[in-house]
């Protein structure tokens, strides 16, 4: 048997860090390749996790300790796969490596910060407020390392934040790189983005201020969130004493996505649970066309069930309008009580489903995906295999298990070779 190469994985949330932590700790060589400043995924800007409502920080935390402990996985953040050749074993994979403007000498002091006269949305936040354009990507993000955003620098002509690094971190000279790696297996774990709830035009995003999407609900209840987890209407700042939920929004349907996107139930009835802790006289109305809450999910639905202020209403909604006072009118059809219903609310949260983030990505050349862009999980090319959302729309544990038998698979790759 030759040298032993390593594993490829391509996204750093949640599934490729499983998968990535469990072969290295079975003896492996594993690299990531993550697009963002940090890993973690779309998990690092939820507030809390169905089913037990812990933060999921915690199992973040553990896993980001896992990998500072184990030499076998390595990992580069803002990098991108630009190319792949080869086959099974000796796969020739070209990484571009996008410039930091910052390195490791960086101590998350924050000066830099302070001192920086330019701003840009908070991509973390959904655009909800601004950073400056040197940032540190989130209060809890691994690697703790700050970042500078190259389209809202000022570039060279300011360097005010160069001039208040005490420890010489910031370089503003900083290129991008590639990174030619030689690996014997791929694991595809890009996960997904929410669907672009613009594109519903019946349900207001982007024109009704208090219409938002489910994961821009995750950012306003977190403490780091844009209002410190308070819960306030984006127009106008009131705390929110009513809010609609409309799930399905854009999943199950063949203009948008014809597919259900398999979590939104449950995280429209969580972030029921994050309003009504926050706020014991508020009023929730869950607009469904039907509740998914397979297995032991069904205990939460009941919980939640349970509470008289949380109201569920079987229908689909037809519109929604901005109201005189800033608020929201819902319009759908009760299907069980009959007629049409009309009701106000301070917000409105659309369940928006899960895209493949394969969608419109070079990778799709060596990646097989179905129409729905999300990546097939039989028929690969040998050494190729899939984990978590980049395969289907799922939760947390789903993927986790999914990733733990990728890793398997991958390994079971090498050793073939
Ligand atoms: C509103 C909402 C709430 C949810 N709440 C819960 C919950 O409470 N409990 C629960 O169990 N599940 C919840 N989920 C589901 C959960 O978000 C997913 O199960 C989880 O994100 C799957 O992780 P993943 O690693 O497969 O994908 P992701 O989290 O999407 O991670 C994929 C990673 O790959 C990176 N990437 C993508 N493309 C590339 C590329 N080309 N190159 C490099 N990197 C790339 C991305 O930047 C990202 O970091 C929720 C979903 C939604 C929509
Ligand atoms: S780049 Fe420098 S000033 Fe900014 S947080 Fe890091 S160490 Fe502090
Ligand atoms: S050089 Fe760029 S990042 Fe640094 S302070 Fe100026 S605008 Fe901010």
């Amino acid at each position: 048997m030759g040298e032993q190469k390593s594993i490829l994985i391509i996204g750093g949330g949640i599934s490729g860090i499983t998968t990535a932590i469990e072969a290295a700790e079975a003896g492996y060589d594993t690299t990531i390749v993550e697009r963002n400043p940090y890993l973690g995924g779309r998990v690092a800007q939820m507030f809390k996790y169905f089913p037990k409502l812990c933060p999921p920080y915690c199992g973040l935390e553990i896993n980001f300790r896992r990998i500072k402990q184990n030499p076998k996985v390595k990992f580069y953040t803002l990098s991108e796969v630009e190319s792949i050749s080869g086959s099974e074993g000796d796969f020739k994979v070209s990484v571009k490596v996008n410039a930091r403007y910052v390195n490791e000498k960086c101590t998350a002091c924050d000066k830099c910060v302070e001192a920086c006269p330019a701003e840009r949305p908070n991509d973390y936040n959904f655009g909800m407020d601004n950073t400056k354009a040197i940032y540190r990507p989130h209060d809890m993000a691994f690697p703790m390392r700050y970042v500078i955003d190259e389209q809202a620098c000022k570039g060279s002509a300011c360097s005010e934040c160069v001039k208040v690094c005490k420890y010489g971190a910031i370089d503003l000279d900083m290129k991008p790189s590639t990174v030619e790696l030689n690996v014997g297996s791929i694991v595809t774990a890009t996960g997904w983005n929410p669907y672009d709830a613009t594109k519903m035009e019946n349900l207001g995003f982007g024109k009704i201020k208090n219409v938002i999407t489910n994961m821009m609900m995750e950012r306003l209840s977190a403490p780091n969130g844009p209002t410190k987890g308070k819960i306030k209407r984006p127009s106008d700042g009131k705390d929110v004493q009513s809010i609609a939920f409309v799930q399905c929004a854009g999943s199950r349907d063949e203009n948008h996505l014809p597919y259900c996107s398999a979590v939104c139930c449950m995280a429209s009835m969580k972030q029921a649970t994050y309003i009504r802790d926050k706020n014991p006289e508020s009023k929730v109305y869950i607009f469904y066309i039907d509740l998914r809450t397979p297995g032991k999910y069904e205990d939460f639905l009941r919980k939640v069930q349970s509470d008289e202020n949380i109201e569920m209403i079987k229908g689909k909604v037809a519109k929604i309008e901005e109201d005189g006072d800033g608020g929201a009118i819902v319009t759908a059809e009760d299907i069980v009580g009959g007629g049409k219903v009309h009701q106000k609310v301070d917000m409105v949260v659309l369940a928006a489903g899960m895209e493949s983030a394969l969608k419109n990505n070079g990778l799709v050349s060596t990646i097989k995906t179905e129409e729905s862009s999300f990546a097939i999980s039989e028929g690969q090319a040998a050494g190729i295999y899939v984990a978590g959302v980049a395969g289907r729309p799922n939760d947390v544990t789903t993927s986790v298990q999914g990733a733990t038998g990728a890793a398997l698979k991958s390994i079971q790759s090498l050793v073939r070779r």
